[in-house]
């Protein structure tokens, strides 16, 4: 991909998926990784998408998408939960730099979403800040039971849908740019077991969801 040039939102999301079914394959090829890649970003970067995952650290960006530097600009949190410091990346990596791309990516067996379950069981909540983050999980886990969707794959699911869409909603600045075609939103859910990233959202993008719904 030319520095030059920006992809489109499209163009960004197929080098991602490219880059995932390569590493799901076991046949990664490690690009943008080396000495040269680093002098050449050096002056300036221009990554073509805003990555915003959950801190697990199976989830690891560049790995998982088969990436190097200045390919994503990674912003991750526990259970991908978002607070003003998240929208400000996010808006700085679509807004400044220019990315065309925004992913939530969200994984089965999250701790985030397992925790927040627990908590609506047995109504006891961690200590310390853990709670704040299992507290921002938890309406996704409620939307999801009302809408009967009480497998741990829906919910996951539902959260990473409600995450695409809380985005949109917090931040006039993704959705003028998603609204004006400029960029896209997609929320991927990745399996912990064979690597794989499956859509579960798409704003801005025709591109068909086919996570159960
Ligand atoms: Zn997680």
């Amino acid at each position: 991909m030319a520095a030059s040039k920006s992809p489109t939102p499209r163009e960004a999301f197929e080098l991602l998926l490219a880059g995932n079914q390569r590493f799901v394959a076991g046949a990664p090829e490690h690009p943008n990784q080396d000495a040269t890649r680093r002098a050449e970003i050096t002056p300036g970067q221009r990554p073509f998408a805003v990555l915003f995952g959950c801190s697990d650290s199976r989830l690891a960006a560049e790995i998982i998408f088969d990436r190097g530097l200045g390919d994503l600009f990674v912003v991750r949190t526990a259970g991908h939960v978002v607070g003003a410091e998240v929208l400000g990346s996010i808006e700085y990596g679509v807004d400044v730099l220019g990315c065309p791309l925004v992913v939530v990516l969200g994984h089965d067996s999250c701790g985030a979403v397992s925790a927040a379950c627990a908590a609506l069981e047995d109504g006891l909540s961690p200590r310390g800040y853990v709670r704040d983050v299992v507290e921002r999980v938890t309406s996704s886990v409620l939307a999801a039971r009302a809408a009967g969707r009480v497998e741990a794959d829906q919910i996951v699911a539902e959260h990473i849908r409600h995450t695409v869409d809380l985005l949109l909603d917090r931040s006039r600045v993704l959705a003028e740019r998603v609204g004006a075609g400029e960029a896209a939103m997609v929320g991927l859910s990745y399996r912990l077991a064979d690597g794989s990233a499956q859509l579960a959202a798409a704003r801005g993008l025709d591109v068909t969801a086919n996570a159960a719904s």
